[in-house]
């Protein structure tokens, strides 16, 4: 796979001359340059695009309505279970217009499934009366708007702009930014330092597609707690490999959605999705391993 991340060529140290004297030193890797990091991560980044050639939001959605809608919902709970809840609560209120004119009680029954719901039924109720009233019943397509309308700040207003109007973007969420460090692309912690420093490294044309791919991985192999690293099509890249299970069989095990043969997260994915589509509300999931 070419480039090797720095850990690994590293484990070709060059031995020491032998003869007298010579005493084995301790190897001291090499520590890797920004150019060389930038590379890896351009590299990383195309070995991705292979993988999950048909990388998407993993949020059900028709219209930028919805999509604000359910990336609002998603907070605290499963992509999984926002696409469950949102085929109900659409059909019952279409529009910015009639969820604006929506009593509470009736809003936090539909979405109770996603938790949280009094406190996301008064962001949906905001925001929709906001929609109303200042933007004509349409989403805005400016960060500055998005981000003044309320329960929207950058995260959710950087997935709409990027999946919805097409304006390039990264998201920075909890799978994003643990693998970014795991691959050394930066140290920080804080998104908004994760989403300037990444941004640096990659064509801005890359940015959505790249976010899709590196949450696609940390769902399916680079999970937080057991990394399927016996299993992973970049690990000859990656400064973090063994951090996770090595064994190939047991990795393969690990797998998760459509790469462990299990339904995705979209109950209507992509036709180009090679997976299962998730089950509705209520039915028989597929059982996990
Ligand atoms: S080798 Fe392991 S830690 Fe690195 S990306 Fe793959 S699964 Fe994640």
């Amino acid at each position: 796979m070419g480039e090797q991340a720095p850990g690994k060529a590293s484990g070709r140290a060059r031995s020491a001359p032998e003869g007298k004297g010579s005493a084995k030193k301790p190897r001291v890797p090499k520590p890797e340059s920004h150019l060389a990091m930038v590379r890896r991560a351009r590299r990383i980044n195309r070995e991705l695009a292979e993988i999950y050639p048909y990388a998407h939001p993993e949020l059900d959605f028709r219209n930028p309505f919805e999509l604000l809608v359910a990336t609002v919902l998603s907070a605290q709970t499963t992509d999984l279970r926002v696409n469950q809840t949102t085929p109900a609560l659409f059909a019952a209120y279409p529009t910015p217009e009639d969820m604006a004119a929506a009593s509470p009680e009736a809003l936090e029954e539909l979405i109770r499934p996603t938790g949280f719901f009094r406190a996301k039924s008064r962001s949906l109720l905001g925001l929709s009366q906001a929609l109303r009233d200042d933007f004509g019943g349409e989403v805005p397509g400016r960060i500055e708007d998005l981000v003044k309308l309320p329960g929207v700040g950058r995260k959710t207003a950087n997935v709409v702009l990027g999946n919805a109007f097409g304006v390039p973007g990264i998201t920075v969420d909890t799978h994003f930014g643990r693998l970014v460090r795991r691959w050394k692309w930066t140290e920080q912690e804080d998104p908004e330092k994760v989403e300037a420093e990444v941004c640096a490294i990659f064509p801005k044309s890359e940015w959505t597609m790249l976010s899709h791919r590196v949450v696609f991985h940390g769902r399916r192999i680079c999970h937080s707690r057991k990394p399927a690293c016996g299993a992973c099509p970049i690990a000859p890249l990656c400064p973090a490999y063994g951090e996770g299970e090595t064994d190939p069989e047991k990795a393969k095990k690990l797998l998760k959605y459509e790469k462990g043969g299990q339904p995705g997260q979209r109950l209507s994915p992509p036709p180009d999705y090679p997976g299962l589509p998730a089950p509705p509300l209520g039915a028989q999931a597929a059982p996990q391993p």
